[in-house]
């Protein structure tokens, strides 16, 4: 019954409650149905199949697809006491045949295995002798050819669906994109697949773009206030990774590289020691991450420009799974994208080339922009942050300065136009500048732009403060740059109206100038959980000692949460221990009691701190943009329902799933995009009796409603009843979308 999920989520987890959108999958995949569950980096993707897994009878296969990731899985879950092994090619001979004949004895409820393996000769007939009840595809954007990491093995999942028709399908993924998540669908064979859609905020995150100088100094500085914090630095080439590592080394700190261009041993091992708390710090290409579920990694630096901002997005990801705070810096130099821009000029292929530039001059925009690093990265994924101070990046921490720039703009602005008006040409903001500056350069005295009145009139201002108010311009609008290579400006309309009009243009103070500031990011550490430091170091020290005893990563010990609240409340009897988040029943009997006694210990000579309760309060979720909330899938039904077709035609016209077109119509209300009847979907004897269960299980779960009613009203028309039932309600919770 779903009821026991949270019993089983303390006396195996630990945790007293679940996280957004957790229960709902976990219910939507007990009631048998195929789910597509989308949800960022630490949102807790794994235990929506562990859970429901402990619930029901049977076996859950969970697909993976790196070795490493399934074995750490399941050195966590065993130490939680959940019956969970994998079979993968790294188990051979009698070992293999041990698992095998356990499975056949229904001793395990999950079992991890990698793609490839699954489509080996009899295994889906193991399958389906072990009586596996529910299948998990982890990192389903594997299967899709436009993600980031496509497998080809995962396409032959499918063939599971054949086999094992009755099974329902549960695929997670972090990739957000439609594209991908239309792909997951289809390659699966998902059928009518409830679609669960978390934020992409992380609210533990904060953001922060530095100027980047000195990098390795600035790394270095940054690393050396952090000691025993666990980071990634990703910067751009292999020769970088290895010569920041060894640079960090020389300092004193346990720093390694992570790049393709390693042994593969060595990559392993380097790997390894990172999860295991041995490095502290991995030097990386991207080509590091994915795999990696430590849930402690406190920074990530970007020590070179991104590509663009998924991949930004994805790699700082990694940072605080465990939702405590944790940082994610950019060092960011003009230089960076002019280097990267050039490397495109060697691509044969042109369209490609002009897609790179255009992400990589987003990136570069959001790191010069003014505005919120949270609202920025959340609008490219569609979804807009509620507008206020977001208390987590570098714009909203710091005091907005704003200065009156009418009077350079006029003279940047007009400096443009003459150089127009002379040569009939426009030129690149460089040479504006030069000409602002006075510069004696050949362009200039062979253009005859020396003679230009605007020649020299901004020879008191730095270069620099110019080539960021004419980027400024750009983004506001007032110039506008020519897509070729060249990025030539000429005035907007609007750029010409400011010059004529003299119109008063207030800028924002760019944060980072060159030259100011501090190397270190000035991020606020809200959400920290304060604990007794010296009791801290003493059972991390004790954490390190148990993880290795039992060849496992200290995180699967305890989490650093776990730790906390212990250094915090001082447990030393078996429900006070049993109380900390994290601490179910396996953790207590296996670990109670060192803990406890180093607790106690540490009591005899310190006496216990107290601490106010200051856990910062959850922040708002942003809400989805509302034009977003609706795909162009969605728009295309509603305009086909207002045509007048009814939701069945509409699903024959459109060759789509009733479900789905459902599923249109419900968000289109919950939208106010579409005004409509319940009547006009079931029947108001059908409303009666859905308003009979509602009234005692509540709209928001279809699961159980679909089962007290017998089954006899379709999930197409419980969405629809439970956006009615929202819509006249108001604002919704965070729910699933498309
Ligand atoms: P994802 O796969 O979505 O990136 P994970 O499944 O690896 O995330 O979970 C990230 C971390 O969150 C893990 O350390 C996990 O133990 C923790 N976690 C998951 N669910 C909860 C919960 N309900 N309460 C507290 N912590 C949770
Ligand atoms: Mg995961
Ligand atoms: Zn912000």
């Amino acid at each position: 019954m779903p009821a026991s999920l949270a019993p089983l989520l303390k006396q195996y987890f630990g945790y007293d409650s679940f996280r957004p959108l957790q229960r709902e999958i976990m219910e939507m995949t007990l009631a048998g149905r195929d789910v597509l569950a989308i949800l960022p980096t630490g949102a807790g993707k794994s235990l929506c199949f562990q859970l429901p897994a402990l619930a029901r009878d049977g076996l859950t296969l969970v697909v993976s697809p790196l070795i490493a990731l399934m074995k750490d899985q399941v050195d966590a879950l065993t130490a939680s006491g959940v019956p969970a092994t994998l079979l993968n090619s790294s188990i051979q001979g009698a070992e293999s045949q041990r698992r095998r004949a356990a499975l056949a004895q229904g001793e395990y409820k999950l079992l991890y295995a990698a793609p490839e393996r699954v489509m080996t000769d009899g295994f889906i007939q193991d399958l389906q002798r072990w009586n596996v009840t529910r299948i998990a595809v982890d990192e389903a954007h594997c299967i899709s050819e436009w993600g980031h990491d496509f497998r080809p093995e995962y396409r032959q999942l499918a063939q599971l669906r054949q086999h094992l028709p009755d099974v329902p399908f549960l695929a997670l993924t972090a990739t957000a994109t439609a594209q991908v998540r239309g792909d997951i669908a289809q390659q699966l064979h998902l059928r009518q697949p409830e679609v669960f859609l978390a934020s992409f905020n992380r609210p533990n995150l904060s953001y922060t773009v530095l100027p980047k100088h000195q990098a390795i100094r600035q790394v270095f500085e940054f690393i050396r206030e952090r000691p025993h914090q666990s980071g990634i630095v990703y910067v751009q080439s292999r020769n970088s990774a290895e010569n920041l590592a060894a640079a960090l080394a020389a300092e004193g700190i346990k720093a390694l590289a992570y790049h393709a261009g390693l042994q593969p041993e060595t990559r392993a091992a380097n790997q390894d020691a990172f999860i295991r708390d041995e490095a502290h710090v991995i030097c990386a290409t991207i080509a590091f991450g994915m795999g990696i579920d430590k849930p402690d990694v406190r920074f990530v630096i970007h020590a070179d420009l991104p590509k663009n901002l998924e991949g930004y997005y994805q790699e700082t990801g990694r940072a605080g799974r465990d939702s405590l705070p944790a940082d994610c810096v950019l060092l960011f130099s003009r230089g960076d994208l002019v280097r990267n821009l050039k490397f495109l000029d060697a691509m044969t292929d042109a369209k490609a080339a002009g897609v790179a530039a255009r992400q990589m001059r987003q990136m570069a925009d959001f790191a010069e922009g003014c505005e919120c690093r949270r609202a920025a990265l959340l609008d490219y994924f569609g979804e807009q942050w509620p507008g206020d101070n977001c208390g987590g990046c570098d714009i909203c921490l710091q005091p907005h300065e704003t200065w009156d720039a009418t009077t350079a703009a006029q003279k940047l602005l007009s400096c443009l136009l003459r150089i127009k008006q002379k040569s009939g040409f426009s030129t690149g903001l460089n040479h504006a500048v030069e000409v602002l500056a006075g510069a004696n350069t050949e362009k200039i005295r062979n253009w005859g732009h020396d003679q230009l009145s605007t020649y020299g009139i901004g020879k008191d201002t730095p270069r620099e403060a110019w080539s960021v108010l004419g980027r400024q311009l750009t983004r506001l609008g007032y110039l506008t740059a020519s897509p070729d290579h060249y990025q030539t400006l000429s005035l907007s309309h609007s750029g010409l109206e400011a010059l004529k009009q003299r119109t008063p243009i207030q800028l924002t103070r760019v944060p980072h100038q060159p030259g100011g500031t501090s190397s270190s990011a000035g991020v606020s550490r809200a959400g920290t959980i304060a604990c007794d430091d010296g009791l801290l170091t003493v059972l991390r020290a004790l954490r390190k000692a148990q993880a290795d005893a039992r060849g496992v990563p200290p995180y699967v010990v305890f989490g650093d949460l776990s730790l906390r609240h212990m250094a915090r409340r001082y447990p030393v009897a078996d429900p006070a221990f049993l109380a900390i988040p994290g601490v179910g029943r396996q953790k207590l009997a296996d670990f109670g009691q060192p803990f406890m006694q180093a607790i106690a210990a540490w009591l005899l000579d310190h006496a216990p701190q107290a601490f106010a309760h200051d856990e910062a309060p959850p922040k708002p979720a942003p809400k989805m943009k509302s034009e977003g909330a609706l795909n162009s899938s969605a728009l295309e039904t509603l305009r086909i329902f207002r045509d007048g077709k009814t939701a069945p035609e509409i699903a024959t016209l459109r060759d789509l799933s009733r479900g789905t077109i459902a599923q249109h119509l419900a968000l289109a209300i919950g939208s106010g995009d579409l005004v409509a009847s319940p009547h006009d979907f079931y029947s108001p004897a059908e409303e009666q009796l859905l308003d009979q269960a509602a009234a005692e299980l509540g709209h928001e779960r279809l699961g159980p409603l679909h089962e007290a009613l017998g089954g006899r009203i379709t999930y197409d028309k419980l969405h629809l009843y439970r956006a009615f039932k929202q819509r006249d309600q108001g604002p919704p919770p965070p729910q699933p979308g498309l």
